[in-house]
């Protein structure tokens, strides 16, 4: 196959490397050598110089136009047997135009993997590809097939949480429709297949349909959008047999339960409900047609070309008897469901002359009472009034119509998230892990990746302190740790800069002046709004070289992967998240479990109530954690967590914006390995000595293949043996202190011989 003729083609050949990641400076225009020419639309084409003179340079393009260029707008291209390679670390050019023709050569030939040094990338090819199933599965597991693949990165994680008996950890990211999820699917697809026997795996796998239905919804980016992070812990007894799992999840995007935009959908689980559930179920739980709920109806989208809601509601049934929710319970989760459609239709009257309102006492009340087991007075009352305590007494406020309407889609968003929450923490108690936890577990990261709109919001804003944070931990692994260890091990190595993210991250976390303080601080302010909000930012920190100040509502951070402007419109509600203590205490008065339940999450999510003097906002709310704190404390969780673990990155990228297959866009492509950093890791893998092993490891590793007797027993004597002995060239590795460190690939012919003798 391709893969391996490259591979046997591969020669280590001249390494270029220079920090401009174009290699011209070292690069001399001769004639006959091929050369990247950018094209006017920013494309690169491929030229090969017929003449030179001077700064000068005759090119033939492709297309056998010639064209008269300066020298320096050339960038080398690979001579052609390095097509394709498998690994960019092959490239003996290492530069743009390159990476992206490899990239396209492989996926052309729906080869959709391929290796930047120690990262896999994978570009999405939005068909269905031969790469998958038992036979790939069976011959990854026996080592005969090879090749960059989800797979091999998958079976690496197992063999070394196995051998090391540390935690391992798998991390895909990429932007929204770059294939994450499917990435995640298939990585797990692997690891239950060797893993499985229990049963458990079954469980496991199951887990996707459930958490896909009702976190997942249509963008206009990606038909199955995740609307949350995760984090899947898999767990493995001593003889790699997968024992139990555990899933995280991030800040579900609850808004969108209320508000969709046009082309979009609300989360699938709805249009399954409304088009799959059985006659007598609907008649029980009141479910019509999605038309008929204006939370649904606000967009005009409401299928996907290909998929069939009903069906996908049988799966989500089928997949919740095998996580053990029980018949009851399942109708519970659906009448809470239909709870939340109705409450979207419930409307409000003005009955006084300040503009206050009451519900109209219409189906739509009468449903959600009945659904969540309430009295429809007691409903109306917590959706049109707000309990105050001024004082020793208890006064009851009217609400104005965008009062109540808030309040109203406050509880359907309450009432869904905590739905969600609740759903996981069924499917966590049905994976369980029944023993202590040692150090064998796989987790698996599919986080929301980087993104920067026409518009950005609050939602942006803590995604990309998400991928910040994600960032800083990726360059901690591959560059930071890499090259303390050389340094510290004695070992002569040039020191590579890379971009290091701290000033960014000290800007979103330094107390009292970053900025998630100063917007939990004027959150809690009864006078703030968004725009005093962006003052306050601009006035503390337009010293910060990551800031800049923009005009009224909006202010601008430098991330890693780029500027973005965001806009403070609705940054302080959405970070407050209040749902009015009449709310909770409606909830918690139903005489239905989940309502319940969902009222005592929220009461843990509060801190002590707080008793505020009679303003805006005051009254008898709880003082709760801010949405941004409580996300910042979620995130610190996750990095301890995969500090512990060693991990392996996979990148997915997505070739073009339609969803369509075959169709390769270089721009879009360049930017997303621009903000990923993919080049930069090939470059430092390249130029250093990625594989290390204590002495003490290798002359136990490797010892027993000597021939000759070794004088010295020490771990260092026997290492250097067994060097000679396999004739290691001089320039693959280095002795360092503690340990010795190999150029990629040349630790596989030790294991080679070790695994045959
Ligand atoms: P989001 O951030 O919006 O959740 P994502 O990165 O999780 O996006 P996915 O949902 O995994 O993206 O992928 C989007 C679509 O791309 C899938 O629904 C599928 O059609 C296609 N796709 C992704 N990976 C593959 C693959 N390996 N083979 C075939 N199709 C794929
Ligand atoms: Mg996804």
């Amino acid at each position: 196959d391709l893969d391996s003729v490259a591979s046997s083609l591969r020669s280590p050949g001249p390494t270029r490397v220079d920090s401009k990641w174009s290699d011209t400076k070292t690069y001399s225009s001769k004639k006959k050598q091929q050369s990247w020419f950018q094209l006017p639309d920013g494309n690169w084409d491929l030229g090969t110089i017929l003449t030179t003179s001077g700064d000068e340079v005759v090119i033939t393009l492709l297309e056998g136009k010639v064209s008269k260029v300066k020298s320096e707008d050339l960038i080398p291209a690979n001579p052609d047997i390095l097509d394709g390679v498998d690994d960019l670390m092959q490239l003996s050019y290492l530069n743009e135009p390159s990476v992206l023709y490899n990239l396209q050569y492989r996926y052309d030939r729906d080869l959709i993997y391929t290796k930047a040094g120690p990262v896999l990338v994978a570009v999405n090819p939005f068909k269905k590809v031969p790469l998958y199933g038992n036979d790939f599965i069976e011959g990854y597991r026996a080592k005969t097939m090879s090749g960059p693949h989800v797979y091999a990165i998958a079976d690496t994680a197992m063999r070394e949480m196995i051998r090391d008996e540390v935690n391992q950890s798998i991390i895909i990211s990429g932007e929204s429709g770059a294939g994450k999820t499917e990435t995640a699917k298939i990585a797990m697809q692997y690891l239950a297949a060797l893993g499985g026997g229990s049963g458990i795996e079954y469980e496991i796998l199951k887990t996707n349909p459930i958490l896909e239905a009702f976190g997942n919804a249509k963008t206009l980016r990606n038909d199955n959008s995740s609307r949350f992070g995760k984090l899947i812990e898999i767990h493995f007894s001593e003889t790699g047999k997968i024992s139990g799992a555990n899933i995280q999840t991030f800040l579900l995007e609850k808004s969108r339960v209320v508000q969709c935009a046009e082309g979009e959908r609300s989360y699938h689980i709805f249009y399954q409900l409304c088009r799959g559930a059985p006659k007598t179920l609907k008649e029980k739980l009141h479910i019509r047609s999605w038309n008929e709920y204006k939370y649904l109806s606000q967009s005009t989208c409401h299928a996907i070309s290909g998929v069939d809601d009903a069906e996908q509601f049988r799966v989500v049934l089928e997949a919740l008897d095998v996580v053990h929710v029980s018949k009851s319970d399942q109708e519970s989760v659906f009448a809470m469901l239909s709870a939340v459609l109705w409450l979207g239709n419930i409307s409000f009257t003005v009955i006084d002359n300040d503009n206050h309102v009451e519900p109209v006492e219409d189906e739509g009340l009468i449903n959600v009472a009945m659904l969540i087991g309430c009295g429809i007075t007691e409903l109306k009352m917590a959706l049109s009034t707000r309990k105050m305590k001024v004082r020793n007494d208890i006064i009851v406020q009217k609400l104005t119509l965008s009062q109540a309407t808030d309040a109203r889609d406050a509880l359907a968003k309450s009432i869904y998230s905590c739905l969600f929450d609740w759903l996981v923490e069924q499917i966590n108690k049905s994976l369980a892990v029944g023993k202590r936890r040692t150090g064998r577990s796989i987790s698996i990261l599919d986080i929301y990746g980087f993104e920067s709109f026409e518009r950005n919001s609050f939602e942006q804003f803590c995604i990309n302190y998400a991928n910040e944070r994600l960032q800083q931990h990726f360059n901690r692994h591959l560059f930071k740790l890499e090259q303390e260890e050389y340094i510290q091990d004695g070992i002569d190595w040039a020191k590579v800069d890379f971009e290091d993210n701290q000033d960014c991250l000290n800007l979103f976390e330094k107390k009292p002046l970053g900025l998630l303080s100063l917007l939990d601080e004027e959150s809690t302010f009864p006078n703030g709004t968004d725009l005093t909000f962006a003052n306050k930012l601009k006035q503390h920190l337009n010293s910060n070289s990551c800031f800049r100040g923009e005009r009224e509502n909006a202010f601008s951070v430098c991330h890693y992967a780029g500027e973005v402007t965001y806009d403070t419109t609705g940054f302080l509600e959405k970070n407050r998240d209040l749902l009015h203590s009449d709310s909770i205490q409606l909830l918690s008065s139903c005489n239905c479990h989940l309502p319940q339940t969902f009222a005592s999450y929220l009461l843990t999510q509060s801190e002590k109530p707080v008793v505020g003097p009679l303003h805006k906002s005051g009254g008898v709310d709880s003082q709760k954690l801010s949405v941004a704190t409580k996300f910042k404390g979620q995130l610190f969780q996750l990095m301890h967590r995969l500090e512990n673990t060693t991990p392996h990155f996979i990148r997915c990228v997505k070739p073009n914006d339609r969803q369509s297959p075959g169709l390769y866009e270089q721009k879009l492509i360049l930017q997303q390995l621009r903000c990923c950093g993919v080049l930069e890791v090939v470059r430092i893998s390249r130029s250093g000595f990625p594989t290390r092993m204590s002495h003490q490891k290798f002359a136990r590793r490797y010892g027993f293949l000597l021939l000759d007797h070794v004088a010295s027993q020490d771990p260092l004597s026997v290492s250097v043996a067994i060097l000679h002995q396999f004739k290691i060239l001089p320039e693959m590795y280095q002795v360092g202190y503690t340990k010795l460190f190999f150029r990629t690939g040349q630790i596989g012919v030790l294991e080679d011989t070790r695994n045959h003798t």
